[in-house]
């Protein structure tokens, strides 16, 4: 396996891919260099339907939120929330309750310098920059604070995020510390890239030897992620497959099976 980096290596630095700005290529956003583009390219050169991917992550955040809100989950943790591009958190949740309040966490400067500029108008939301991996931090920032009560329960978003975190980073644990902090009738929703070689495997390795994080865990390890949570409908499943907003053409292509979705209550 190439060598992993610690997570978001290259934030903050423009000669160095970083995460955020790969994402915001792989979305036709303007905010990343050229060191950001090759990985993006390399990325779609490997699985050809990548960028409609990242996009379908996009609209299953969406999907996403809308649950969460529909279950009554008015004040969210948006973790590892990337570059703000159309439909985000807020907008989404805010659409259906103009009184939910959104915290976003990236540990990427160029998400909180877009972030502050979105969000300046909008006193129930903020931008955090920090490390997801430092939970005390994420929990205790005053801006978190501010917005989010922890006495009711609160939505945790980890979109696309946790296949950044190394194997060594635990994020099993990471995730528990967090449901740890939140009190009952809390939920977690999040996305992670799922192994399904030997696709995955090519892609693993360009993510890991390109922007030194990326890995395709399995079912198995996903579904972990939700221990000691009531799993919401349908399960983890495909991305596709995960509260559909229409019909659905099975067999999914690879691509869809490459990411998977689960929701879950704190009981
Ligand atoms: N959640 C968004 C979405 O689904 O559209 C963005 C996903 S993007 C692929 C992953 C984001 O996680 C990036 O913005 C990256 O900077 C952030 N990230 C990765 N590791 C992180 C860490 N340890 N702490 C905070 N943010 C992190």
């Amino acid at each position: 396996m190439a060598e992993e980096h610690p997570t978001g290596h290259g934030a903050g630095d423009p000669e160095q891919p970083s995460i955020a700005r790969v994402y915001d290529a792989m979305l036709g956003g303007t905010d990343n260099f050229p060191a950001d583009r090759a990985v993006a390219a390399k990325i779609q050169s490997v699985l050809p339907i990548s960028k409609e991917n990242a996009w379908r992550q996009r609209e299953l955040l969406a999907r996403g939120v809308r649950h969460l809100a529909n279950e009554g989950i008015d004040q969210f943790l948006d973790l590892g929330s990337g570059l703000p591009t159309v439909q985000n958190t807020h907008q989404i949740v805010q659409a259906l309750n103009p009184d939910a309040r959104v915290v976003y966490v990236d540990n990427d400067p160029a998400v909180f310098a877009r972030g502050r500029v979105l969000l300046a108008d909008d006193p129930r939301s903020a931008v955090v920059t920090a490390d997801l991996r430092d939970v005390d931090v994420v929990l205790d920032h005053p801006e978190v604070c501010a917005l989010v009560d922890f006495d009711r329960p609160v939505g945790l978003l980890m979109v696309g995020v946790l296949h950044h975190f190394a194997d060594a980073d635990d994020p099993g644990g990471v995730v528990k510390r967090y449901l740890d902090a939140v009190p009952s009738g809390s939920r977690l929703f999040l996305t992670h890239f799922r192994a399904n070689p030997p696709v995955s495997d090519d892609l693993e390795k360009v993510f890991l030897t390109m922007l030194g994080s990326g890995r395709f865990r399995t079912q198995t390890e996903i579904e972990a992620y939700f221990d000691g949570l009531v799993l919401d409908e349908p399960g983890v499943v495909a991305m596709p497959l995960w509260k559909p907003d229409g019909p659905v053409a099975v067999p999914l292509d690879t691509s869809g099976e490459m990411i998977a979705a689960g929701s879950g209550r704190k009981p």
